[in-house]
């Protein structure tokens, strides 16, 4: 067994001694089967909230509503939930109430996937009551019960299984993929917080284009936030001999280069997409700093604005565009650059006030900026006596 699941042995024996069942379920379960690296161990129980409270001394209730408690224990923590049905499916979306259970065929019965839906016992016994380990073994993914039903609960499971597919580099099933494609519609109800999830976990799998086949042949970019455009681009995406992305970032640039005619309409599909600030903000950076790649016409001035991150990025999107430039030379370029950001420049605001008689205001901003400007390319020497030199002669051209 792996580390992760001997460390946690000891919270599935402690709930065993208090006469409730426990098991190791999900993600952790399908993924050690297929010997990948876990990141969470969840632990699924027939104790109800309440009862794990009183057989652990520290837990915090992270989600008691839905039944899960979390257990700190020797520094790790561990999700442990109660076994739980959802019945009170309302809009397509995942229920906000659901039904503690004590048995766990009935909370195996109420996941997505078949891969998802095995449990692993204290003694490293598998229960696999829906034919996972089988579809493991084939590569598929295949909704548990009957799709069509599981996709009218909760329509986010349809952009999960694509996810899926992309993310294991599976098949998904026909019966699944038909359900899928009958359902997409769904999608509309669903937050698009959460779609936007599974989409970038779909483009930074192991196989984007197994995924991003599946979300075109279902229909379900139809229902993504202005993608219903995006058909061509999409199948430019398929047709790119390399597709892999680093990150977020990388694939929202590259989309974007293929989506979009300039740089101002990033923010307004990234919005739709409910993306961050910030994401959206690397995004543009990362974007222009594709178009000079692309043109190979850029200046000190362009690697100090958009950063080093954004041109290692962007060339990475670049080799899959067929542009990509010698990044060693971008990398020594922008380690030569006289300053790295506006706090390295010897002189400021302060300074020109106190020794130069300068007033703040607009102009004190533009003569800074200039100066700034010129030692970047080098055309000044970082130093204050010859930048309040420079900053005399330029408020005099004023
Ligand atoms: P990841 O590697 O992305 O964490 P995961 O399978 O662990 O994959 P989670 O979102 O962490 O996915 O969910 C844990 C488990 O909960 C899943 O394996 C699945 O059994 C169940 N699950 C999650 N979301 C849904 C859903 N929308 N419908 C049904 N079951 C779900
Ligand atoms: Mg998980």
């Amino acid at each position: 067994l792996p580390l992760e699941f001997q460390k946690a042995r000891i919270i599935l024996e402690k709930i065993h001694n208090a006469g409730f069942e426990a098991y190791f379920v999900g993600g952790s379960v399908r993924d050690t089967l297929l010997g990948l690296p876990l990141h969470d161990v969840d632990i699924a129980t027939s104790a109800y909230p309440a009862e794990i409270k009183q057989i652990f001394r520290k837990t915090v209730d992270t989600g008691i509503e839905h039944g899960t408690v979390t257990v700190l224990d020797h520094g790790d923590d561990y999700e442990v939930t109660t076994f739980r049905t959802e019945s009170t499916y309302q809009d397509y979306r995942r229920p906000d109430s659901v039904q503690f259970v004590r048995s766990l065929k009935d909370d195996l019965k109420r996941r997505d996937l078949t891969i998802n839906a095995l449990a692993l016992s204290l003694n490293g016994e598998i229960i696999d009551l829906f034919g996972g380990l089988e579809d493991l073994k084939k590569g598929l993914i295949k909704a548990v019960g009957n799709p069509n039903e599981r996709y009218h609960e909760d329509a986010l499971r349809m952009m999960r299984t694509v996810r899926f597919a992309s993310q294991l580099d599976f098949e998904i099933e026909t019966t699944t993929l038909e359900a899928v494609t009958n359902n997409a519609h769904l999608l509309e109800k669903i937050a698009v917080e959460r779609i936007n999830v599974e989409w970038i976990k779909l483009l930074l799998g192991k196989n984007p284009k197994k995924g991003i086949v599946g979300f075109l042949d279902t229909k379900l970019f139809v229902y993504c936030p202005l993608f219903n455009t995006m058909e061509q681009v999409l199948k430019t995406m398929l047709s790119l001999e390399q597709l892999h992305f680093s990150d977020d970032v990388a694939a929202w640039t590259l989309f974007c280069y293929l989506a979009l005619n300039d740089h101002k309409q990033i923010r307004k599909l990234l919005k739709a997409w409910k993306c961050s600030n910030e994401l959206i903000a690397n995004v543009q950076s990362c974007f222009s700093a594709l178009e000079l790649l692309k043109t190979n016409q850029f200046n000190a001035w362009n690697l100090y604005t958009l950063g080093l991150p954004a041109f290692e990025t962007a060339n990475l999107v670049a080799n899959m565009l067929g542009f990509a430039r010698d990044i060693a030379a971008i990398q020594s370029n922008y380690e030569s650059l006289p300053i790295k950001n506006k706090k390295e420049l010897a002189v400021n605001g302060g300074n020109l006030i106190k020794d130069l008689q300068f007033t703040p205001g607009p102009l004190l901003g533009k003569v800074l900026a200039e100066i700034e400007k010129q030692v970047v390319c080098g055309k000044l020497k970082n130093e204050l006596a010859s930048l309040e030199k420079a900053a005399l002669k330029i408020k005099n051209n004023q």
